[in-house]
Parts: structure tokens; C-alpha cells; sequence
């Protein structure tokens, strides 16, 4: 086996399909890369404990024990859920050389992996509230 792609159940929907699923904020930035204002979005400021699923297809894609605040506006994470989780694509947008972060299963735009993060990993995964679901922790009841 030398398939380098881990996902074999991706998700392949049309424009107007993700049209009718998204909020036109949730469809600006997830299909067509746009970005949300800063401490604009729903979780820039969460410390609840749980997991951030992608919005478009429900993947789990960062968890909040990797969360911090970056003090950028954004919800920002030092490492996603898991490897091969999200995949990372070289983006020349505006004359920038930046690192774009998609969800690897159905290609939504989720933000930019920046490397001026804090321990362990000195990753920042600088992500759209609008492209995250969260689902908080069940077993968080005392
Ligand atoms: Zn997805």
C-alpha cells in the first residue's frame, strides 16, 4: 500500500447543495475561502471543553485541549484532532506565501497554519469560527 491519501469516503457536493446546507456566512468562508472578521466569529473566545467538527461534513477536526488564545480574534488551535484530519495547501493569495488548512474529507476552507505557535507543536492553526461546529464535552457534568 503506497496510497498516500489517507480518506477514501470524501465528500463531493455542488456549489448549490452546500449552498442549501450552509448560512451564506458558513458558505462565504468554507467553499469560497473567505475569511470572517476578526472576534467576529462564534468561537474565537471558547473554553468550554469539546470538539470542533467541520461544518460542512461533521469531521472532527480540533479538539479544545489544543486551544488557545492567540489574541488574534480567531479561534486558534496548536494541532488538529488528528493527523490527516485536515490537509494543508500552499496558498499565494495576495502576493503572501501562506499555509491554507482545508478539512481533508470534503476540501472546506477552514483558515491558515501559521508556524508562531506555543508548545508543543509552535504550530498556530488560525481557523474560521463560521467553518467549525462545536460540540461540547457530554461527560462534563459534575
Ligand atoms: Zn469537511
Amino acid at each position: 500500500m503506497n496510497d498516500s491519501s489517507p480518506k477514501s469516503d470524501k465528500i463531493v457536493k455542488s456549489d448549490a447543495e452546500w449552498k442549501k446546507q450552509l448560512t451564506p456566512e458558513q458558505y462565504h468562508v468554507a467553499r469560497k475561502h473567505g475569511t470572517e472578521r476578526a472576534f467576529s466569529g462564534a468561537y474565537w473566545n471558547t473554553k468550554h471543553s469539546g470538539l470542533y467538527t467541520c461544518i460542512c461534513c461533521g469531521t472532527p477536526l480540533f479538539e479544545s485541549g489544543t486551544k488557545f488564545d492567540s489574541g488574534t480574534g480567531w479561534p486558534s488551535f496548536w494541532a488538529p484532532v488528528a493527523e490527516g484530519a485536515v490537509a494543508l495547501k500552499e496558498d499565494r493569495a495576495f502576493f503572501m506565501r501562506r499555509t491554507e488548512v482545508l478539512c481533508a474529507r470534503c476540501d472546506a476552507h477552514l483558515g491558515h497554519v501559521f508556524p508562531d505557535g506555543p508548545d508543543p507543536t509552535g504550530q498556530r492553526y488560525c481557523m474560521n469560527s463560521a467553518s467549525l461546529a462545536f460540540e461540547p464535552k457530554k461527560d462534563d457534568k459534575k
